[in-house]
């Protein structure tokens, strides 16, 4: 079974709980936590101004909740893609009333997401992997960089546990422009859902229906026993199963981990 295998998915049919399925935390969860928070505030202190790229899918979730928790100042986006579901879009107004703070939304430029929709077709992802990509270009890659102009660093709930892709991610990256910072990255799947039980974080319902991770609706689906975590992203492609938001082909420099304290 690879890493990333959710051996605990009872599979795709019907819907669950997912905290009642997954909260099972590690035995050393406490030192983790310990250990994520340290390095939101060495963030804060060495890569500031800073900002949480959210997903609002549950890690994220986590790591806005951690961010209150330890106070750090740092601002957090999402990037409105005009595709997500529903239950995305009513977490994000969820979120802002949870924590009482404002979050940046970025959007797609209307006018380059219609055209390539007039030109390519609303179902265009499926056509081909270059046509999923443009699409991905225009709804999230263009965003992704107006959102972190001028930061120094960026916050992400990526876990290497998630796919064989993110198996090698650090808790920092060196970029050109700035830090990426991933304090859940050696975070089970069952630490996540502990968190979220403990702290009673909001969490898009759409977990409950074995979506462990959710982007945009027309390319999300459930994943069934066995499956890796992101196996329901681009389901039909065979693909890293990534956007290029997170995994840049090596391009980015780690930084040593400093040990904890
Ligand atoms: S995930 Fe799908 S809908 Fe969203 S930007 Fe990429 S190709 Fe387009």
């Amino acid at each position: 079974m690879s890493q990333s295998t959710m051996s605990s998915l009872p599979g795709a049919a019907g819907a669950g709980n997912a905290i009642a399925l997954y909260a099972r935390p590690s035995a050393n969860f406490a030192a983790k936590l310990e250990r994520s928070k340290q390095l939101l505030r060495e963030a804060e202190a060495t890569y500031s101004p800073l900002t949480q790229a959210s997903s609002l899918g549950v890690e994220d979730m986590v790591i806005t909740e951690l961010i209150h928790q330890t106070g750090i100042q740092t601002r957090i986006f999402v990037l409105e893609t005009g595709q997500l579901h529903a239950e995305t879009v009513a977490l994000l107004d969820t979120l802002q009333k949870h924590y009482g703070r404002e979050v940046d939304v970025y959007r797609p430029v209307a006018a380059d997401a219609d055209a390539f929709v007039a030109k390519n077709g609303a179902e265009a992802m499926y056509q081909s992997l270059a046509l999923r990509k443009e699409c991905c270009d225009i709804r999230k890659t263009r965003p992704l960089a107006l959102a972190l102009a001028g930061k120094k660093g960026w916050l992400t709930g990526l876990r290497r546990e998630q796919s064989n892709a993110r198996a090698e991610v650090s808790e920092v990256e060196q970029q050109p422009e700035r830090a990426k910072i991933n304090p859940i990255v050696d975070w089970t799947w069952g630490d996540v859902w502990h968190f979220v039980q403990q702290h009673n974080i909001p969490t898009n319902p759409l977990h409950d229906q074995f979506m462990p991770s959710i982007g945009c609706a027309p390319c999300t689906r459930a994943i069934a026993v066995g499956e890796d975590f992101r196996a329901g992203r681009w389901w039909w492609e065979d693909s890293s199963k990534e956007c290029g938001l997170h995994v840049d082909g090596g391009k980015a420099k780690v930084i040593p981990i400093k040990e904890s304290a």
